[in-house]
């Protein structure tokens, strides 16, 4: 092999050494930081379906890297006797006894002087790479105490909760991240996280089985000197495969208590708390923080660090920035760590000389030194305390599936499979049945209300109110609530076994056909359950550009809310034809989408999809627990939804049409305040056929939520029984495909505000009604081309 390969020109099965990562820019240093530095043994597992992206194996964790990309590694072959890894060295070394879950930590003397007072709330950020078990670990620590909250401004979505069994203690769990580097936005709030609001403590949750890019990440939590304890997940799955960590040597070696656990067993969770909570309480920083040597490579990075730390100590502690953590941030470049501190000139240049002369020593640029430095210490700490498992169980099984799942000639059509059975069980098999037992509940309970009105001679008016506004409108919307919990228990299911990673990797040729990234796939996909959480979830999407335009298009994948309004037009009016019609729309959205993007990719957002980097972790089981949590979670939103917002709307819709000007109980519902309202855009749906008031008034209501328009008409139509009376199945048609393309709730309004900022969310708005407005009209010039209507 010449000296000039790349990892582009290795086949499926090769492995070699990586010389050089080329690039620039933050990419580059993303690279670095999931473990791609030079000396690496890198692995080419497979190609995806189409070719490209490939999917490479490192550290013993495998990931997803575009040709584009691997055309800038430089590789050689592999020496024969390998030096570096632990791997080889490992196994020749004596095993020694696995100490076991809750070793009750030999780790330094506790210290007992100057602890927080008795009453401070104990903060704690959880922190660790992404699938790491953090989600997991969360639900154990806070069991059924934890709250879901939403938080204004830019660190929106995450989550706090209270420690079990200890009051005052506050936990937040934080995005996974594999770097304290601001790559993508996700990381950009971890770090803010630590760096602004000095949590007590960190828990830094660290994958066992993946050792060693997790404690990458691991490094640099303790750069910040912020009180830490490491929690080593998955234990489980690392001593089943016959591999073991020396706790004590490893708690010696990184200065932090290290507690090994098992998040999904519940193992050795107590005993992490007890130390999270005491060194929060003594502020116990990490005994160690320096994790350069004198002796590499002649010291050019440790005299490097050091001088920039004196070089920038009192800057530093001017913009309360941890000294270490911020000297080494500046030498890889991070701008806002440069802005924040606030340098001079002079300062500057001296910055930049002393890197410029630690490049030269060390003959490597200044992220791939410090990405090196970083991992050199990584490498000594598995050598003395890590014995690797062999490959996994997990492993051999997850590359047995992915032979179908991502085959070359499997991967679409299992995908297409995958997706309609998903669809097929929600919609048909298992959904419906409960939807009629619940719509039973519901039934009876409405006669019995009826009843007991009767029985108890209340007005008239409650009565209706009550009869046609709370059981008509809002239970008609509440019976759908099963159908919207099986779809997020299969979605979710798809998300935490690991298959949806997959699926990015496998369409990112596709999606790059029309300007987006193989990540995109899942905000998309999360976009059948709710568009909310899709727009939250693009935050993991590294370019801006991406993000933006993934936004804009995860509203056209019809959310569960748009179900009700489907179900309820076809059942009026196209019984026979159903699910033609509901698989129809949901096509129509995806080709809306598709559309929709190519416009894009042409106009405002020119340029190439950034490049993708993704981890493909193991597939596994997901844990029932954070299943079921997710379920009630899902629930218990439906729910509140259905009872304050649909609620209250039908119940505003209600009064409005039940009453004129002159707040008399109006005989006809035209002559209502209602009808005199919505008069006004009536003109504007006209072109559609739907020109009734009742109609374009359940439309504005679907604004607050979709589910709300079923409930409206369910109410302004009462007297007439239904819609049937007043618009043509054409004009229906054109009503569902409106309803499928126009704005989605407020809401996901709301989402798309914080993410991409007020004017965008408003151009969203008119954009997306435009687009259903000419969709519609299309349908109705169509139909009635073909003699219906
Ligand atoms: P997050 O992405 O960091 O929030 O990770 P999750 O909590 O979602 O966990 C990722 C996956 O790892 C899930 O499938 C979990 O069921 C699994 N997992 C979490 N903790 C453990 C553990 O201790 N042992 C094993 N075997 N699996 C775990
Ligand atoms: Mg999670």
């Amino acid at each position: 092999m010449s000296s000039h390969m790349t990892l582009k020109d290795l086949k499926p099965g090769d492995s070699a050494r990586i010389e050089n990562v080329g690039g620039e820019g933050v990419l580059r240093r993303h690279l670095l930081d999931m473990g791609m530095i030079p000396g690496t043994e890198i692995n080419v597992v497979r190609l995806a379906p189409m070719g490209d992206p490939m999917e490479v194996r490192i550290h013993g964790y495998e990931l997803t890297l575009r040709l584009s990309e691997a055309e800038k590694i430089e590789i050689a072959p592999v020496p024969e006797p390998e030096t570096h890894g632990s791997q080889e060295t490992g196994n020749r070394r004596r095993r020694v006894h696995h100490p076991g879950l809750g070793e009750e930590g030999r780790f330094h003397p506790k210290g007992t002087g100057n602890p927080l007072p008795e009453d401070t709330v104990l903060t704690f950020a959880l922190i660790g790479n992404q699938n790491s078990g953090k989600t997991t670990l969360f639900n154990q620590l806070t069991g059924s105490n934890q709250h879901v909250g939403n938080f204004p401004g830019v660190t929106v979505d995450r989550k706090d909760g209270v420690i079990r069994g200890y009051e005052n203690t506050l936990i937040t769990d934080l995005p996974g991240i594999y770097s304290l580097s601001p790559y993508s936005s996700e990381e950009m709030v971890s770090r803010n996280f630590v760096l602004n609001e000095h949590p007590h403590a960190i828990i830094n949750i660290v994958d066992a089985t993946n050792i060693e890019r997790n404690l990458c990440l691991t490094m640099q939590v303790l750069e910040t000197g912020i009180p830490t304890v490491v929690a080593l997940n998955m234990m489980d799955e690392m001593t089943g495969n016959g591999g073991t960590v020396d706790i004590n040597a490893m708690e010696a070696m990184l200065g932090v208590p290290v507690v090994p656990i098992s998040a999904i067993k519940g193992e050795g969770v107590d005993e992490l708390v007890k130390h999270a909570i005491h060194i929060a309480r003594y502020q116990e920083g990490p005994l160690r923080q320096d994790f350069c040597s004198s002796t590499d490579h002649g010291g050019a990075v440790h005299r490097c660090l050091h001088a920039v730390s004196h070089l920038i100590e009192d800057h530093a502690e001017a913009a309360s920035l941890p000294v270490r953590f911020s000297a080494e941030k500046l030498i890889e470049g991070d701008d806002d760590i440069l802005d924040r501190l606030n340098l001079d000139q002079n300062e500057k240049e001296m910055l930049e000389h002393i890197v410029i002369q630690m490049e030269k020593e060390r003959g490597l640029d200044r992220a791939a030194a410090i990405a090196d430095m970083r991992f050199t210490y990584i490498y000594k700490v598995c050598e003395n305390c890590v014995i690797k498992p062999g490959k996994s169980k997990e492993y051999l099984r997850s590359q047995k599936i992915d032979r179908i799942l991502t085959g070359r000639f499997t991967a679409i059509p299992m995908f297409i499979c995958i997706m309609g059975l998903v669809f097929y069980l929600t919609f048909i098999l298992v959904g419906p049945f409960l939807q009629d037992l619940l719509q039973t509940a519901v039934d009876a309970l409405a006669s019995l209300a009826e009843q007991a009105m009767e029985a108890s001679h209340v007005n008239e008016v409650v009565k209706r109110l009550v009869l046609e506004g709370i059981f008509e409108g809002v239970g008609s919307v509440v019976s759908f609530m099963p159908i919207i919990v099986t779809m997020f228990f299969f979605l979710s299911l798809l998300e935490d076994s690991g298959y949806i990673a997959r699926a990015a990797f496998f369409m990112d040729k596709l999606l790059r056909k029309i300007g987006l990234s193989g990540r995109s796939i899942v905000p998309m996909l999360i976009g059948f359950g709710c568009t909310v959480p899709a727009v939250m979830s693009t935050r993991t999407l590294p370019s801006e550009r991406d993000r933006r335009m993934t936004i804009l298009l995860t509203p056209f994948m019809s959310c569960t809310a748009k179900l009700p309004i489907y179900a309820f037009f076809v059942n009026t009016f196209f019984p026979k034809s159903g699910w033609w019609i509901i698989t129809a729309l949901y096509l129509l959205g995806i080709v809306t989408g598709i559309l929709t993007a190519l416009l894009f990719k042409k106009t405002l957002f020119k340029g190439e999809a950034v490049p993708f980097v993704m981890e493909l972790p193991n597939y596994r089981l997901p844990s029932p627990r954070n299943v079921l949590q997710l379920l009630w979670e899902k629930a218990k939103d439906f729910l509140q939804r259905a009872f304050s917002v649909i609620l209250i709307a039908t119940i505003v819709v209600w009064f409005l049409k039940s009453f004129d000007f002159s707040l008399n109980l109006a005989v006809n519902s035209h002559d209502s305040i209602l009808a005199a309202a919505a008069g006004i855009l009536v003109p504007l749906f006209r072109p559609l056929g739907l020109g009734d008031w009742r109609v374009v008034t359940s439309l504005i209501c679907g604004f607050m939520a979709k589910e709300s328009v079923v409930s409206i008409l369910e109410v302004l139509f009462a007297a007439e029984g239904g819609p049937a009376a007043v618009i043509s199945s054409l004009s229906a048609a054109c009503l569902l495909v409106f309803s499928l393309l126009y704005t989605p709730c407020v809401a996901a309004i709301a989402s798309i505000r914080r993410e991409m900022g007020r004017s965008w969310a408003f151009r969203v708005i008119l954009f997306q009604c435009g687009i259903a407005w000419a969709a519609a009209l299309i349908i109705r010039l169509a139909g009635m081309a073909f003699g219906f209507g």
